[in-house]
């Protein structure tokens, strides 16, 4: 700890943004990094807790107090090798991860805490600028051969560390480019595929191969797989969405999140969109479910210039502000407003929708009715219509982004007949990442459900030292 009393001399200060009217105008990057001397007296407000409470609360436990004091004290190398022993993808998580660290940091219990997804975000970038970041290429081969289905944030990382354990990995992806709802899904204005791409020159230099548009289970069967390999990981994500199968879900302008996002990405990235184009220009938009997926609808309906957006939650508005005394170190449920709120969008609480309306086969609205949240006669929040408060809301675009169920069954799942738990998910423990079938494992939000990059990124960790364990009788990876 370089400076024990930075907490009580410096207060907290965070990457800034781009001007909204700025940003507007295109699909990049906005956030401003911090100079590096002020990011320096931001690792030195960590307090080097005795119990680093922010190492728990990430998902990948990064080593956060050894980082941020290295970068108090000027040795982003060394911050970064210490980063890079529980992270593969810091680039990845310094983006777009909601830091449940800050949330767990002690300085946030009475003050605001660390800015550590901020540092983390300088570290890697400051490695990639000076060039320390490079192939980690195995010292000794195996023999033993891996197939890694899905090119999400879980199967790059469990694809990284079975390579540098010296086996033979091919990763299989069904879209025309690597990496899953990171590529797909994520708009570029959180983060630039560049970033990606870097990775997968680094994978490809450590013996990773890729094999994009191939379809396990579709275009190609998985017994092919079975026969060619000796362990399989399934990291195809969690791809079916919610529905919401009121009358009228099936007029013309009403989409999935998943139908549309893409689209915008691959406009940017200059791949064709070979489906019928959805597009916001012009048009209300109504964007119903919260969370990341549906603030990326705003932000990409707002840059497509949309004459409207509005979001409708069915949830009741959350508090402002958590009470920290009963929530530290855990994740707390309080109002959040992203960066694509604050550009433009209406937003309303605890409404339901009713049926969508329409014209000539196309939405022109919506009815829905306010609802009330209370405790039900099993203990359980149970939600009533509050009577009389039906109201009707104009849109001609509806993008439906209430989170996703589970991995879609059909295909690969249904032809190595995976056993599924209870919530549609392939089942397997966090220990073994073993499914029903010999020799298939499985990482990420096919397995835990739909969640965050930084779990894929712990999924997918510890499923290869599960492969490594299981085919060498031992491991050197990580946990
Ligand atoms: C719009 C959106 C925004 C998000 N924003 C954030 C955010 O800001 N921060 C955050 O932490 N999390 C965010 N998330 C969640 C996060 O992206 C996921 O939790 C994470 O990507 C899951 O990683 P994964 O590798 O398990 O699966 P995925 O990223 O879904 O990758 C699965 C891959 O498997 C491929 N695949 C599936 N089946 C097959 C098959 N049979 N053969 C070949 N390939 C197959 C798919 O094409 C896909 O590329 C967001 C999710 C969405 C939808
Ligand atoms: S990965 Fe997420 S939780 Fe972990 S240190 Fe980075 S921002 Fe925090």
């Amino acid at each position: 700890m370089g400076k024990p009393t930075g907490f009580l001399e410096f207060p907290r200060r965070d990457r800034s943004y781009a001007p909204v009217n700025e940003r507007l105008n295109n699909y990049k990057e906005f956030v401003r990094p911090l100079p590096e001397d002020e990011l320096r007296l931001q690792g030195a407000r960590c307090m080097d807790c005795g119990v680093p409470y922010c190492h728990q609360g990430c998902p990948v436990n990064n080593i956060i107090p050894e980082w941020n004091d290295l970068v108090h004290t000027g040795a982003h190398r060394t911050a970064l090798e210490i980063l890079h022993q529980t992270n593969n993808f810091p680039d990845f998580t310094g983006r777009v991860c909601p830091a449940p660290c800050e949330a767990a940091c002690t300085l946030n219990l009475v003050e605001e805490p660390v800015t550590i997804k901020t540092i983390e975000h300088a570290i890697i970038e400051r490695g990639w600028e000076e060039g320390w970041v490079q192939p980690q290429i195995a010292a000794h081969r195996t023999g033993k051969r891996v197939a890694v289905i899905g090119s999400g944030p879980a199967g790059l990382a469990a694809a990284q560390q079975l390579a540098r354990a010296g086996h033979m990995v091919a990763v299989y992806e069904k879209a025309a480019r690597i990496g899953g709802l990171l590529r797909y899904g994520i708009p570029d204005f959180k983060m630039e595929k560049h970033v990606i791409d870097r990775r997968i020159a680094q994978m490809r230099s450590e013996g990773v191969e890729f094999h994009p548009n191939t379809h396990i289970g579709v275009n190609m069967p998985v017994d092919r797989l079975l026969r060619e390999y000796d362990a399989i990981v399934l990291a195809i994500g969690a791809e079916a969405p919610r529905t919401l199968p009121v009358p009228g879900h099936d007029l013309e302008g009403v989409h999935f999140a998943m139908e549309f996002l893409p689209q915008q990405n691959k406009r940017v990235s200059g791949e064709k969109v070979t489906e019928r184009e959805i597009l916001a220009t012009g048009r209300d938009v109504l964007v119903i479910g919260g969370g990341d997926t549906g603030s990326d609808c705003i932000g990409t309906s707002n840059r497509q210039k949309a004459n409207s957006v509005a979001q409708l939650e069915i949830m009741p508005m959350p508090p402002e502000h958590e009470d920290k005394l009963s929530t530290w170190p855990y994740w707390p449920l309080k109002l959040r407003t992203s960066s694509s709120h604050e550009e433009g969008c209406e937003r309303e609480f605890a409404v339901a929708t009713k049926a969508f309306t329409g014209e000539n086969g196309r939405v022109t609205g919506l009815d829905a009715v306010r609802v009330a949240w209370g405790k039900g006669a099993d203990g359980r929040m149970a939600m009533q219509e509050v009577p009389g408060s039906a109201f009707h809301i104009k849109a001609d675009l509806v993008l439906l982004a209430m989170g996703f169920v589970a991995p879609v069954h059909g295909g690969v799942l249904e032809q190595l007949e995976i056993a599924l738990d209870a919530r549609g998910n392939v089942k397997a423990t966090d220990i073994d990442y073993l499914t029903s079938h010999k020799n298939v494992f499985v990482a990420g939000d096919a397995r835990r459900g739909q969640s965050l990059v930084v779990w894929a990124i712990r999924e997918g960790r510890q499923c290869a030292r599960a492969v490594d364990e299981a085919l060498m009788g031992r491991s050197e990876l990580p946990r």
